[in-house]
């Protein structure tokens, strides 16, 4: 960030972006490259509790499938929004490499292996399956290979790999280069960067017309663009209460870069596929001797960038089980803490809001990073009046979406406690089947929607969320039953 942009705040602009993380900032870039006028960004450099800063920055397209990916229209819709934003990525490599401030290349690794271990459960061997479908489905290249020759790839001998694919096309970037390459970038091309918060969107709930900062200054603004990631919502309500946004969770991750300490490096994005409530175990390599591991996702009451303890642990001690067993020696340079934009219903929030000049772009949850290019187009488009390119369903103030029955709903929780389960080790009494765990997760579960009192059947991370917190059950109750007595009310 240049001193000009820290010392001279503007008090106008054509567009304000609110947030500058991998959705602000590529918006803004794609806003200078059109000639949109004068486009702020405002954001503090910090960027703690942030997303983009913590993310692995996978280009997971087919590595992030799992059986859910194709199975309903809405969320076919949702994988295709991967599918393209995968091929702006060359482009916008290209376009940012001169700008990149680290030494190494942007891309950090040019190709991925998804592996099936023998730790987990069916989970893993269904979203495994689910990956190959879809591959074969789009037409994109993979090759099944033997485990044992992925560079790097050390897993103790109890949780080794069965089988393993290669995906040829599906790599990684540096997330924390390409934040710094395009704030270089927005300098050079003009956007003014201001290393501040907004604490307030300004005008009512018919028109928004600025906002003020966290020191006072006030921006005037024909649009804001409220892209704050987790932070989006209570942003979006400090200029109504009114406005019927789908509730947002903080996804808290947990990562961490370490030095490695000795063996053969890895070479690719090495990972599981996507199970037990998160998007699998994966590491990226980052150059420089290097690598990222990642990534836990704990849905939470409150945006944070702590750490639990049993975050380090799970992933401390399953990175070397699973991936490295060298890994023990390596040196932890980098400590990651992230909070994911996850929507009630799992898909993302971009549209207009309904107080004139607002728009919205979260929700992104954990692939917010890749899409972020594709995404930043559709809303230049938008804010132009032009048509945009991805589907209006993802619109923030819908019905909730609905892809699963509650009794499908219910068999997805189980699969993915059970998947937790055996991959954390728990134990049951010896003579205590699979079955019977299942069965008492099916129990729990059950009772868990008998609480809820709702009709509107969640997924498993949003379900494993509400029972187990009730703060987050009754905002869930609350939201839903709130939509239950309005529609009956209209009928
Ligand atoms: C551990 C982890 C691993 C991940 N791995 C991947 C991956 O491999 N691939 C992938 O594609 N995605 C990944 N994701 C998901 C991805 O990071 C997110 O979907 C995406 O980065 C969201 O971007 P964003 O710009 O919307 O939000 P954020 O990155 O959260 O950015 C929002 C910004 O707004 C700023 N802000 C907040 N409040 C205010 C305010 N009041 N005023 C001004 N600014 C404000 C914050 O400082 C923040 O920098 C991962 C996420 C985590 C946590």
């Amino acid at each position: 960030m240049t001193e000009t942009a820290i010392n001279e705040t503007p008090k106008h602009a054509d567009v304000v972006i609110v947030g500058n993380g991998a959705l602000g900032l590529f918006l803004a870039d794609e806003l200078m490259e059109r000639g949109m006028g004068s486009v702020v960004v405002v954001g503090p450099s910090h960027r703690e509790t942030g997303a983009s800063q913590a993310a692995g920055a996978m280009l997971g397209c087919f590595g992030e499938t799992t059986t859910e990916s194709l199975r309903t229209d809405a969320a076919r819709t949702r994988f295709e929004l991967g599918v393209n934003s995968h091929e702006r990525w060359p482009a916008v490599l290209a376009k940012l490499e001169e700008y990149s401030r680290t030494g190494r290349p942007l891309q950090s690794a040019p190709d991925t292996h998804v592996v099936l271990n023998s730790i987990g459960a069916e989970l893993d061997t269904v979203n495994f399956k689910a990956m190959i479908d879809a591959l074969d489905q789009y037409g994109k290249p993979w090759e099944e290979m033997d485990p044992n020759d992925i560079p790097g790839f050390n897993p103790r001998l109890d949780t080794r790999s069965l089988r393993a694919v290669h995906l040829p096309t599906e790599g990684a970037v540096d997330a924390r280069g390409v934040l710094t390459a395009l704030e270089s970038r927005l300098s050079d091309t003009g956007a003014v960067q201001v290393d501040r918060s907004v604490r307030r969107l300004l005008g009512s709930g018919d028109v928004v017309t600025g906002v003020e900062l966290d020191d006072g200054h006030v921006i005037e603004a024909g649009t804001v663009v409220v892209a704050a990631g987790i932070h989006s919502e209570s942003l979006v309500r400090t200029v109504s209460e009114d406005i019927d946004l789908i509730p947002t969770f903080p996804g808290l991750g947990f990562a961490m870069i370490a030095r490695r300490s000795g063996g053969d490096p890895f070479r690719s994005v090495v990972r599981t596929p996507n199970r037990g409530f998160a998007c699998g175990l994966h590491v990226v390599p980052q150059g420089d001797g290097l690598e990222y591991y990642g990534a836990t996702n704990r849905l939470v009451d409150s945006i944070t960038g702590v750490t639990w303890m049993a975050d380090v642990r799970f992933l401390a001690q399953y990175s070397m089980q699973q991936l490295d067993e060298r890994a023990a020696g390596h040196e932890v340079v980098q400590w990651l803490a992230g909070n994911r934009p996850v929507t009630l219903d799992g898909f993302p929030m971009i549209g207009w809001l309904p107080p004139s000049g607002l728009y919205l772009m979260t929700g992104t949850y954990r692939d917010g990073f890749h899409c972020a290019p594709l995404l930043a187009e559709h809303v230049a488009n938008e804010l132009q009046g032009k048509p945009g390119t991805i589907d209006p369903m993802f619109a923030p103030t819908r019905e909730p979406i609905v892809t699963r029955t509650i009794e499908w709903s219910i068999d997805e929780y189980v699969e993915h406690n059970l998947a937790a389960w055996f991959e954390t080790g728990a134990e049951a009494a010896p003579q205590m089947t699979t079955a019977q765990i299942a069965e008492y997760y099916r129990t729990r579960c059950v009772q868990a929607y008998d609480q809820l009192g709702i009709d509107y059947a969640l997924g498993p991370d949003i379900l494993w969320y509400a029972q187990g917190s009730l703060l987050g059950a009754r905002r869930i109750r609350r939201y839903l039953r709130g939509r239950q007595s309005a529609s009956e009310v209209a009928k």
